[in-house]
């Protein structure tokens, strides 16, 4: 018998697919794309039917989280569509957990549909607290409509984790009010370093904005007591316990700390490309499978052949002057 289960060549289970529903977004990060970003012609995406299919696979084959991403997949037209067929895995037990990243901007309309289709968290991206800042590094992001956006997603009753990228210049001046802020509403915090992804994007401005979270930690150490816990939600981020407020603080730290040897995760972008890694440039056509065979046992053995590539970790390195490892694609695209 053909064990279900997904098992790279280093022998690390595959339980968790990330999948990018739309590289669209209604905000314009300045990490993480241009303001006059092209995006894809809306034949390249799939269709909700495809993500579905697709998705239903990798569940099949052993995934038993899913997180949707994008670009903004709040934005992506007819989404709840896809969240109501994946809520069938988790009613049939296949799925432990459905949720998403999101820059909130959508919630208030989504969040209760998100909460019926039995998404129980969701990560919002916020790197700041300050209006102008938001509007600065977002360009086109409105901070009102976020935080009323938290409003609707804490009062239709879905836990919330805040992520923010630690920016040099930016908001290192305010991670400890952020800490505060967050910790003071119930959320938990994790911070990102910066990653180099897309190359137009200038490797002077990520060596610029790079604020190692080793740093961050010593600045919350400033005023917070920090215990390191076991604590893990099935992702790459190292969490500490504050003694003051008792919420917890996450670091994701590609960068300072490889985490590579506990990877469980691929990533399927809107596209139907899965990237085994998200620092590397392998990539398999699930797609072209796809589209060319009715036949699920194709996209099994597609799946399989690309996990059996799945390299040992990413290169992402800025010891040296220039940006390392810097991948062309854009965050956007291979999902967050
Ligand atoms: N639009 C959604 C959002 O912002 O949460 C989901 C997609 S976004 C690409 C996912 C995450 O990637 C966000 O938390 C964002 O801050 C982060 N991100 C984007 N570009 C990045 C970069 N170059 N380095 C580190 N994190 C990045
Ligand atoms: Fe959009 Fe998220 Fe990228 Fe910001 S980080 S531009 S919200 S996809």
């Amino acid at each position: 018998m053909i064990t279900p289960n997904l098992v790279d060549p280093f022998a690390r289970a595959i339980t968790y697919l990330r999948v990018s529903v739309t590289d669209r977004c209604d905000f314009r990060c300045v990490y993480c794309m241009s303001e006059n970003m092209s995006f894809l012609p809306k034949a390249e995406l799939l269709s909700l039917e495809e993500l579905d299919r697709l998705s239903s696979r990798f569940v099949a084959l052993g995934v038993r989280k899913l997180r949707i991403t994008g670009g903004e997949p709040l934005v992506r037209k007819g989404i709840m569509t896809y969240f109501e067929a994946m809520s069938r895995h988790l009613a049939s037990g296949a799925l432990d957990e459905l949720t998403l990243t999101t820059n909130g901007s959508q919630l208030r309309r989504f969040a209760q549909p998100l909460a019926d289709c039995g998404v129980k968290r969701v990560n919002v991206s916020i790197d700041t607290l300050n209006e102008q800042k938001f509007k600065d590094i977002t360009r086109w992001g409105r901070f009102a409509q976020v935080m009323d956006g938290i409003d609707a997603a804490q009062a239709a009753g879905l836990k919330i984790k805040i992520n923010a990228v630690a920016l040099k210049g930016t908001n290192d001046d305010e991670a400890l009010d952020m800490v505060a802020w967050c910790h003071a509403r119930g959320f938990d915090i994790t911070f990102i370093e910066v990653m180099p992804m897309g190359e137009d994007m200038g490797d002077g401005l990520r060596l610029d904005q790079y604020w190692s979270l080793d740093d961050v930690r010593e600045t919350m150490a400033t005023r917070y007591t920090l215990h390191d816990i076991p604590f893990s939600t099935g992702g790459p981020a190292r969490y500490v316990r504050v003694e003051e407020t008792g919420g917890k603080i996450g670091f994701i730290t590609p960068l300072s700390h490889n985490f590579c040897e506990s990877c469980n995760r691929v990533r399927l972008t809107c596209t139907g490309q899965l990237f085994m890694c998200l620092g590397q440039e392998d990539e398999a056509d699930l797609r072209k499978v796809l589209r060319s065979s009715e036949d699920d046992g194709a996209l099994d053995r597609a799946i399989r052949a690309a996990i059996a590539r799945k390299p040992k970790g990413h290169d992402f390195d800025y010891s040296r002057q220039k940006a390392g490892g810097t991948m062309t694609r854009h965050m956007s695209h291979t999902g967050g």
